[in-house]
């Protein structure tokens, strides 16, 4: 008797409350159009706590632009990790312009981290996981404090750990929205037809799916879009997808 009393009884762990609230938004907005979901999150659920991350790349445009038809005020955070190509600069400045958003915010790598830790700028060849962390997953970390949900342009039509991309997921204490998850290839290029919306000039150049520049090669016919990415190493994700918790704060996480 008294070695059972000692031995207290197993509690199931409490749920976790934003894990719990994705799977709340899966349930009730899984079948709502993309424009309503956007709209929901934006003026409804998260209003004044939501910002929208893009890369302005070779598909971006599509989510800009359903955004900024329900709200071109919506923040809209963009990485420039100091390695971009200069025609996403200039894409993104173009389509600031197009589609009327007010409230691009640039985040960038600390300058003291990148002094210690990238002095020659070639850390990508090395350590390319250190340096996406540096370049874009901490930066990312920082512009994302104050906002309880972001919304990302995935879909899972890109394969990979993609391929299963719920429309609502949990990210630390963070509700991440995935509002294209289930958009084919098919659909984007419809819909960037019909709205006429200017594509990323490196597509016609051959790139399917851009980032950094060292780290983007062209994509042949026969090959998924995202193989041009990290070629030839077995990395195929910046990290900013994989948890941005531990990099909240300080930077001491890094
Ligand atoms: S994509 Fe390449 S250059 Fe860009 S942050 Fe990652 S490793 Fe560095």
């Amino acid at each position: 008797m008294a070695l059972l009393e000692a031995v207290a009884p197993e509690r199931d762990a409490p749920p976790d409350p934003t894990l719990e609230q994705a799977r709340q938004l899966n349930a009730r907005l899984e079948r709502w159009r993309t424009y309503d979901v956007l709209d929901e999150m934006i003026h409804g659920e998260f209003a004044g706590r939501i910002a929208l991350v893009s890369s302005f790349g070779a598909e971006s445009v599509v989510l800009l632009h359903l955004a900024a038809s329900v709200d071109p005020s919506v923040p809209v955070i963009f990485i420039d990790t100091g390695k971009m190509f200069g025609s996403t600069l200039r894409y993104r400045e173009e389509l600031q312009e197009r589609l009327g958003l007010t409230d691009i915010r640039v985040a960038r790598p600390d300058p003291a981290l990148l002094l210690t830790r990238d002095p020659d700028a070639s850390l990508w060849l090395r350590q390319p996981d250190e340096c996406c962390t540096i370049r874009k997953v901490a930066p990312l970390a920082r512009a994302l404090s104050g906002f309880d949900a972001w919304i990302s342009g995935r879909k899972r039509f890109q394969g990979g750990s993609r391929a299963a991309l719920p429309l609502f997921e949990a990210d630390g204490d963070r509700v991440k929205i995935n509002p294209l998850a289930d958009w084919s290839k098919d659909d984007i290029q419809s819909y960037r037809r019909l709205h006429d919306l200017p594509e990323h000039p490196l597509v016609a150049d051959g790139f399917r799916s851009i980032g950094c520049m060292p780290c983007t090669t062209r994509v042949a016919d026969d090959e998924d879009e995202r193989d041009g990415r990290w070629r030839g190493a077995e990395k195929t994700e910046c990290g900013i997808h994989l948890g941005l918790a531990e990099f909240e704060g300080d930077g001491s996480g890094i």
